[in-house]
């Protein structure tokens, strides 16, 4: 058995001297190193800025997005999205534990990977047979790479697994905004959450509340998703806009909060565009998280300067110690989360409804 090295550049076959998640290539030989942990995979989950990006580009045609999803794992021996340069994460069960590995794993665990499947290297096995292209999780064969200095987390008992692993994926959320609302005043602290009928955003909205934010404002894309949010005791107050029309979103926010911008906004949604709308929503000296994956640093920094907005600016790093305990936690106290992600991901394992559960099941509702 070799020596890896813990951050997996022994993994990358180019560009030589690049850690594996800027790599455009990785080795997902199952023959592990000292400290690595070799996972046989059961189910990928795409992160939503990468799974709507294919799903836009093949016009909705699953067969079309599975072959892509393949070809890019092939090619670069990881699931990484080289146009939106994000991954996403997965569920497996342990099958190897070298000697050195820190990871405190053991094989036939089943666990979540809490590390980006853009530097995870990654082969599948059964030409991802079962999955019709149509929705963010995919059922899947193969084996999947953990090196020393990883992160994972064992499935919680009593949870379905497509549900946990839609929790996990997003942990990265919660955490931080919990962080950043504690750090402010609470009696006064306003958090604007943009993309709140959504998974990252449900869990911030709650975070928000757990974090004893003064006011908590629901940003969503339509009626559709207001009706979601209503009566679950989520939001303070919901707002409809739409997130990538910078001027319409900042009235919507500054009226729904009583003529200020936000202190705190939260960028959850999965679509290009959002920054400069999310920098004219937030009062000066406000904070925004950035958690969204189609965010462009360009635009959020050349846009605040050119507004001369004086608003700190945070890159949703999706590592925060304890954030998958916490995400989990605050899933489990809020009955109406459950509902939320039942409706977006399906009660079951294999979700039912085509492309857009969640919407099928609302507009079935409504009618
Ligand atoms: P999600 O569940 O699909 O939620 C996204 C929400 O944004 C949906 O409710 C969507 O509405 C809404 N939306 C889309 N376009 C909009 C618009 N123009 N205006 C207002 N709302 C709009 O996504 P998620 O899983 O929470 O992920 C959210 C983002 O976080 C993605 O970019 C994802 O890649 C990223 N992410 C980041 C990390 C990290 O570590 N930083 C980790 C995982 C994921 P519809 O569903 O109606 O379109």
């Amino acid at each position: 058995m070799s020596t890896g090295s813990p951050v997996g550049s022994h993994r990358v076959v180019s560009p030589a001297g690049a850690l594996p998640q800027a790599a455009d290539r990785l080795d997902p030989d199952p023959e592990i190193a000292e400290d690595e942990v070799r996972i046989g995979v059961e189910r990928l989950n795409l992160d939503a800025a990468s799974y709507r990006q294919l799903r836009t580009a093949h016009g909705g045609d699953g067969a079309a997005i599975r072959a892509e999803v393949l070809a890019i794992i092939e090619a670069r021996g990881k699931m990484h999205n080289p146009v939106t340069g994000s991954g996403g994460m997965l569920i497996g069960t342990v099958e190897e534990v070298g000697p050195r590995s820190a990871l405190g794993l053991e094989p036939g665990q089943k666990i979540a990977t809490l590390v980006s499947l853009t530097l995870t290297p990654l082969r599948i096995t059964d030409g991802l047979a079962r999955w019709d292209g149509e929705s963010e999780q995919i059922p899947a064969a193969g084996h999947a790479i953990l090196f020393g200095r990883s992160i994972a987390a064992v499935l919680p008992p009593g949870l379905p697994e497509h549900l946990a692993l839609a929790v996990l994926d997003v942990c990265g959320a919660p955490a931080l905004v919990r962080r950043v609302v504690a750090r402010r005043p609470h009696a006064s602290t306003t958090v604007a959450v943009l993309g709140a009928a959504g998974k990252s955003g449900s869990l911030s909205l709650a975070a928000a509340r757990d974090a004893h934010a003064a006011k908590v404002l629901a940003v969503v894309r339509d009626e559709i998703e207001a009706a979601q949010l209503r009566g679950t005791g989520l939001a303070d107050r919901i707002a409809v806009a739409d997130a990538t029309d910078p001027l319409g979103l900042a009235e919507a926010v500054t009226s729904a909060l009583d003529g200020r911008g936000a202190d705190v906004t939260v960028v959850c949604v999965d679509v290009p565009g959002c920054e400069h709308g999310a920098v004219l929503a937030t009062a000066t000296g406000g904070t925004v998280v950035f958690f969204s994956m189609a965010t462009s640093f360009p635009a959020a920094a050349l846009g605040a300067e050119g507004l001369a907005a004086d608003v700190e600016m945070l890159i949703g790093n999706g590592y925060v110690p304890g954030h998958a305990d916490y995400a989990l936690r605050l899933f489990n106290a809020n009955p109406a989360l459950k509902d939320l992600f039942i409706a977006r991901v399906g009660a079951h394992e294999t979700p039912p409804g085509g492309a857009d559960p969640h919407r099928a099941a609302v507009e079935e509702e409504s009618r």
